[in-house]
C-alpha cells in the first residue's frame, strides 16, 4: 500500500483521539470516548506497521516479539492490578514513554541512518536533545512518583539547601552542553554532551519529585502526565511521525490543563509547585495550645449512624481514598438507592484531589453505577452544606480537613476543602486515627458534631445498608 494510505490512516486516527478526548470529558460520554480513542489506536498501529516504509524485512519480526511481549505484560497488568493500584500504574506507563524518548533518541543519533546535513541536521539534533532531555526528565521522575504513590519512598518533601541553586546550575550546564552537541558532527565531545545531559536529567527528573511534598502529589501526577505527551511528540519529530507529533501534543496540552486544573483546586501556583516543600510537616490538632491532649470526637455505631439516614431529609456522602482501599462503592450505590426510595435527597461531593489519581472517585461511583446527576463537585456543594442533616465521610481525610481554611500555619493551608462541618452533623468512617496523604492532623475529628465510625469502610457501610 501506498504511504498516502498512510496519511489517509494517520488524519482518521488523529480526528478519533480527539474525539476521544472530547468523549472522556464527560462521564455519559466517557465510553464513547474510549471506544474512539480504541479505534484511532489500532488504526494508527495498522498504518504504521503495514504502510509506508517504517517497517521492512527483519523489523516485522523484531516488531512480532516486541508487540508479543508487550501485550502480555499488559494484559497480565490490567487483570491482576487492583483499582487502588491505578495510580501507580499510570505514573510507571508515564515512565515507560519517557524511557522511549531516550531510547529512540539515542538510536536516532547514534544509528546508521542519520544522512542529514546542514540546517536539517541542526534541527534534528535539536530534537534529539529536547527528546531526550524531557524523556530522561518524565522517566526518573515517575518512577519517583510511582514510589511516592505506592508509599516505598516518604511523601514529605526532600528539602536540599539551595536546591533552587542546584536546579538552576543543572540548567545552565544542560544549555551549555546543548551548545557542545548541536553541530558536533557526533564527534567524541558531542556524544559526550548527550550523556552527560541525559545523567543530568535523570538526577533532575529525581530531585524534582523528590522535592514536592504529599499534598502536591495530584498536580505531580498530571504533570507527569503532560510530560509522558512532550516526550511522545519530540520522539514524533524524531522519528518524522505526524500522528505521534499530533498524539504527543494532545496528551501534553491536555495533562498541562489538568495540571492548570488541580492547581486551581489545591490553590497553588505551578511554579511553587515545582519548587517543592508543600505539605512538609505535620499539623498540631491533637494537642491543644497548653499543650493537653484535646477528646476525638465520641464513637458511633452502624446501627445509629443508620438511625440518623433514615430520619435525615439531606445527606451528602464524601468518598476518599478509603473508600477506594475497602471497595465500599457497590454498598454506597445500594445505601443511596434504599434512601432516596425514601424520598431522601441523597448527594455526593467530589473533591477534585480525592483520592489518589485525578477523576479516582467519579470512575469508582460510574463503575457502581451511582447517577451522575447527584455527583457533584466542590463548588457546586460547598454553599448547600450548612442546610444538610448527615455528611457520611467515608475513607475520606485531608479533602475535609478544616485547617486548610483556618489555620494559616497548617501544612495544607489555603487548599479549597469540602466544608462537612457546616452540616448539622458529620460520620466519619475510618479505621483508627491514620493521618491522610498530606500527614496532616484534622480537627474535624474533635468537633462537637462530628461522630467517628471505626472501621473497615466496607463493613461498616455494609453494616449501615442492614439498617436501613
Ligand atoms: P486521604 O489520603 O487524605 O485519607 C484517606 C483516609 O482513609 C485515611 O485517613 C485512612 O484513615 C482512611 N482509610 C484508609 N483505608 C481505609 C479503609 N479500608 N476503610 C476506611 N478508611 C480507610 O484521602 P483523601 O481522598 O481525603 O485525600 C486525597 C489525598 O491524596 C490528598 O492529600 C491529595 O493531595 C493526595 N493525592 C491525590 C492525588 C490525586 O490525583 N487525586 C494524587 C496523589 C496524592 P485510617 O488509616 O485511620 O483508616
Amino acid at each position: 500500500m501506498t504511504s498516502g494510505m498512510q496519511t489517509a490512516f494517520y488524519v482518521v486516527s488523529a480526528i478519533l483521539f480527539i474525539l476521544a478526548l472530547g468523549g472522556l470529558s464527560n462521564p455519559e460520554t466517557a465510553r464513547r470516548g474510549n471506544a474512539y480513542g480504541i479505534t484511532g489506536m489500532a488504526l494508527a498501529l495498522i498504518a504504521t506497521i503495514f504502510m509506508g516504509d517504517q517497517v521492512h524485512g527483519s523489523g516485522y519480526t523484531w516488531l512480532a516479539a516486541a508487540m508479543i511481549i508487550g501485550t502480555c505484560i499488559g494484559l497480565f497488568l490490567a487483570i491482576k492490578v487492583q483499582m487502588t493500584q491505578m495510580p501507580e500504574l499510570v505514573a510507571m506507563l508515564h515512565s515507560f514513554v519517557g524511557m522511549a524518548a531516550v531510547l529512540v533518541g539515542y538510536s536516532g543519533y547514534l544509528g546508521p541512518t542519520h544522512t542529514l546535513t546542514g540546517a536539517a541536521s541542526i534541527i534534528h539534533e535539536i530534537e534529539i536533545y529536547i527528546g531526550v532531555l524531557i524523556g530522561a526528565i518524565t522517566f526518573t521522575g515517575s518512577v519517583v512518583a510511582f514510589g511516592k504513590l505506592k508509599g516505598i519512598i516518604t511523601s514529605k518533601p526532600l528539602m536540599l539547601p539551595a536546591r533552587h541553586w542546584l536546579n538552576l546550575g543543572l540548567g545552565i550546564v544542560t544549555i551549555f552542553l546543548a551548545t557542545l552537541f548541536v553541530g558536533g558532527e557526533h564527534s567524541s565531545t558531542a556524544i559526550t554532551a548527550l550523556v552527560i545531559m541525559t545523567l543530568i536529567a535523570f538526577v533532575f527528573g529525581v530531585h524534582m519529585v523528590m522535592a514536592i511534598g504529599g499534598a502536591d502529589m495530584p498536580v505531580v501526577v498530571s504533570m507527569l502526565n503532560s510530560y509522558s505527551g512532550w516526550a511522545a511528540a519530540a520522539t514524533g519529530f524524531m522519528l518524522n511521525n505526524d500522528l505521534l507529533i499530533i498524539t504527543g501534543a494532545l496528551v501534553g496540552s491536555s495533562g498541562a490543563i489538568l495540571s492548570y486544573i488541580m492547581c486551581r483546586a489545591m490553590n497553588r501556583k505551578f511554579l511553587a509547585v515545582i519548587a517543592g516543600g508543600f505539605g512538609t510537616a505535620g499539623g498540631t490538632v491533637a494537642s491543644s495550645g497548653d499543650g493537653e491532649q484535646q477528646e476525638y470526637s465520641p464513637e458511633t455505631s452502624a446501627d445509629e449512624t443508620a438511625e440518623m439516614l433514615n430520619n435525615a431529609k439531606e445527606v451528602v456522602i464524601v468518598p476518599g481514598y478509603g473508600m477506594a482501599v475497602a471497595q465500599a462503592q457497590h454498598t454506597i450505590n445500594d445505601i443511596t438507592r434504599k434512601l432516596r426510595a425514601k424520598d431522601i435527597n441523597v448527594r455526593f461531593a467530589i473533591h477534585p484531589v480525592a483520592g489518589r489519581m485525578p477523576g479516582h472517585m467519579n470512575v469508582l461511583l460510574a463503575e457502581a453505577k451511582v447517577p451522575y446527576d447527584i455527583v457533584l463537585e466542590m463548588d457546586e456543594i460547598n454553599e448547600d452544606l450548612p442546610k444538610v442533616d448527615v455528611v457520611l465521610v467515608i475513607g475520606a481525610n485531608d479533602i475535609v480537613n478544616p485547617s486548610a481554611l483556618d489555620d494559616p500555619n497548617s501544612p495544607i493551608a489555603g487548599m479549597p476543602v469540602l466544608e462537612v462541618w457546616n452540616a448539622s452533623s458529620v460520620v466519619v468512617m475510618k479505621r483508627g486515627r491514620g493521618v491522610g496523604y498530606a500527614g496532616v492532623d484534622n480537627p474535624l475529628f474533635f468537633r462537637d458534631n462530628t461522630r467517628m465510625l471505626y472501621g473497615d469502610a466496607k463493613a461498616s457501610v455494609d453494616a449501615i445498608l442492614g439498617n436501613i
